[in-house]
């Protein structure tokens, strides 16, 4: 047993809410092996001492993608080596730690199954990460790139059509270090500019065949891993519920009928709105047609109005961000998605619990990160004022720890 650390603050999130007057919480190889509110300290123990700051459970970014690619040149996709795109992926990751995020789900990239190996073997510093390595999308599909020559699709590595390779490609993706698996199940009608969203949320077709849908569920639980689905609108939502996904990504442009379907199977949401507002920020700062920035003001206006119908009928929602790196996209921002969250309607402790247990509960990891419990990991935070007063103080996010180890102290 290594010597344990007593980490002490004036305040801390427990269950749900703030508990005042301090609080000890002990932390032994690695977990937490003691919370004490009252703050007592365990004689021959290294104590940290947080003082007027509250303590919370690591944050967790439910859907980022560390690609490692500058998010002003998307072409960079198609031809940057990986080993640069992973070791600057690495950079991005341990600056996503500093700011918070102690665990992430990576939908989609064809480095982070790597990453993810390299943090947990402890050569990197970085969150956790549940990867999903290269997304699979279908020929004509949710991110293929129809304008470019197939071959250039094919660099990706991403389409995949058909049952058998369906099997293939995911059982590819476990033995590559896959924790997770990420299937493109919607995209824009004909004439979209872009598939992946499409010009109206409400008008998106269904990707992949259900047979397809289900052999890529049936092969990936199978394997113990989960089936997270890129899906807006109706028709792709209903797909992934009826098919057994585990996880629906975006979730929105969905009419009542299918929201009380997403709500009783009890399918999470992974709500996504600073991504798609960065990345409407930085076209507007390029020079975006006035036709382009409309329909990113339309997908955002119908995300707010979902989120709030979605909340009402009982759906679950998780806080991810979809952000990509830098410079248009910095990870970091994954803050700001709690705040749109509060800004959107969810009380701070709402939003703090979408981001922590309920984010948790999406990875699949629920007995293991997103409170401060004995018996989890010791992946604490801390940041001055109150948060579930103002959201805003994650903001300043000061002190980090992750698998009992201080990684940031400001
Ligand atoms: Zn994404």
């Amino acid at each position: 047993m290594s010597q344990p650390i007593v980490v002490t603050a004036d305040r801390a999130y427990l269950d749900g809410s703030v508990v005042a007057g301090g609080v000890a919480v002990t932390v032994v190889d690695g977990a937490i092996a003691e919370v004490a509110p009252g703050g007592a300290v365990v004689p021959g123990a290294r104590t940290v001492e947080l003082g007027d700051r509250t303590l919370l459970p690591g944050l967790i970014d439910a859907h980022t993608h560390f690609l490692g690619i500058p998010t002003d040149h998307y072409d960079a996709l198609l031809w940057e080596r990986l080993d640069y795109r992973a070791i600057r992926a690495t950079g991005e990751a341990e600056r996503l730690l500093h700011a918070g995020f102690t665990s992430v789900r990576c939908l989609g990239s064809p480095v982070s199954s790597s990453l993810s190996r390299a943090v947990r073997e402890g050569h990197v510093a970085g969150p956790r990460i549940l990867s999903a390595g290269q997304s699979l999308c279908a020929t004509n599909g949710t991110w293929d790139i129809v304008h470019a020559d197939r071959r250039v699709a094919d660099l990706q590595e991403m389409l995949v059509d058909g049952v058998d390779d369906l099997r293939a490609a995911v059982r590819d993706r476990v033995r590559s270090g896959a924790l997770v698996i990420k299937i493109g199940l919607s995209r824009g009608r004909a004439g979209d500019r872009s598939h992946g969203w499409g010009d109206d949320p409400a008008r998106q077709e269904v990707a992949y065949s259900r047979p397809e849908i289900e052999a890529v569920v049936e092969e990936a639980h199978a394997a113990g891993l989960r089936v997270s689905a890129h899906c807006i609108g109706d028709g792709p939502v209903r797909a992934a519920v009826e098919c057994g996904v585990d996880v629906v990504e975006h979730g929105f442009g969905i009419d009542d009928e299918t929201r009380r379907m997403v709500a009783a199977a009890g399918v999470p949401i992974v709500t996504t709105f600073t991504g798609l507002a960065m990345s409407r920020a930085s076209s507007e700062r390029r020079g975006a047609s006035p036709v382009d920035l409309a329909i990113a003001d339309g997908h955002l206006a119908r995300m707010r109005e979902d989120f709030a119908r979605g909340r009402a009928a009982g759906i679950v929602y998780a806080l991810g961000s979809d952000l990509i790196g830098d410079p248009d996209q910095p990870q970091t921002a994954a803050i700001e998605e709690f705040v749109r969250a509060v800004e959107w309607g969810m009380t701070p402790r709402e939003a703090l619990d979408a981001g922590t247990v309920v984010a948790a509960s999406v990875l699949g990891m629920a007995d293991r990160i997103g409170r401060i419990a004995p018996g989890l990991a010791a992946d604490l935070v801390a940041c001055p004022g109150d948060p579930s007063a103002s959201i805003e103080r994650l903001r300043e996010i000061d002190f980090v720890m992750s698998d009992g180890i201080v990684r940031s102290t400001g």
